[in-house]
């Protein structure tokens, strides 16, 4: 069921995507050759808590997993798309890109977003494939207005990522196809669920009121995927790069609105 969200809802999920927009910015700061992937955990989740807010990744289960997760943030190196479990041991190196993803309660409501930045110098590849993922999201926004629906955004996301192939030796990026975004605000996931690929006019309708996180998941190489033992890393099938941005956005009668953002 599409939840629409109250004018009050809306304005606690607005100033939660500030906050969480501004952690996002602060955690990014701090990623740098030497730095383990926990650490950067550990600081974003500090720095929720101290807004008085909660991390809304932190314990989360989703249908099916296992065990909770156990972090704040989802830290994802290179050939990980998503869902990587932040650890002491693992340490980022020049060269590496990592996705950062973090969702954050506040006023009882979940704002989420993504971004993926590179640890010192990356190569032009990879910066082409972060640089088409960033776009590709944005592409996704502006087709998310009030009359449009689900598929519109898919198929909008899905024609630009095909028409990069130029960006990456013609080869075709892939579009990760297994794990799509979706509502959010009341819950962390929540109906519609927006697949990156699609067709004009299928799917739910996008009314004024919807909250809903887009969020490409690209790779440089095959769109598939395998997910490792722990049960939440997901892994491109290739050992191929991967990037993902998120932004929750809120559907209006005209342009999208973004919430994550300062
Ligand atoms: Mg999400």
């Amino acid at each position: 069921m599409i939840i629409i969200k109250t004018k009050e809802e809306i304005e606690k999920l607005r100033e939660g995507g500030r906050r969480l927009a501004s952690v996002l910015y602060k955690v990014k700061e701090k990623v740098v050759p030497g730095i383990s992937t926990k650490e950067l955990d550990t600081y974003a989740e500090k720095l929720i808590r101290e807004m008085g807010d909660e991390p809304a990744f932190l314990n989360y289960r989703p249908s099916g997993a296992k065990i909770p997760f156990p972090a704040s943030l989802c830290v994802s190196v290179n050939d990980e798309v998503v869902h990587g479990i932040p650890s002491y041991e693992k340490i980022l190196k020049e060269g590496d890109i990592i996705s950062l993803d973090l969702g954050l309660k506040h006023g009882g409501l979940f704002t989420d977003m993504a971004i993926t930045v590179p640890v010192g110098k990356v190569s032009e590849g990879s910066l082409k494939l972060m640089e088409i993922t960033e776009q590709a999201l944005q592409v996704g926004v502006n087709a998310a207005r009030s009359g449009n629906t689900v598929g519109d955004i898919g198929h909008a996301i899905e024609s630009f990522v095909r028409s990069g192939k130029d960006k990456n030796g013609g080869q075709q990026y892939g579009i990760v196809e297994v794990l799509s975004g979706h509502g959010v605000g009341r819950a962390i996931h929540e109906d519609p669920y927006i697949p990156n690929f699609g067709k004009m006019g299928k799917g739910e309708k996008l009314t004024p009121g919807m909250v809903v996180a887009l969020e490409p998941m690209i790779n440089n190489g095959t769109k598939h995927v395998t997910l490792d033992k722990d049960g939440y890393t997901f892994r491109t099938a290739d050992s191929k790069r991967s990037a993902h941005f998120e932004h929750t956005i809120l559907i209006t009668g005209g342009e999208a609105e973004i919430l994550t953002k300062i």
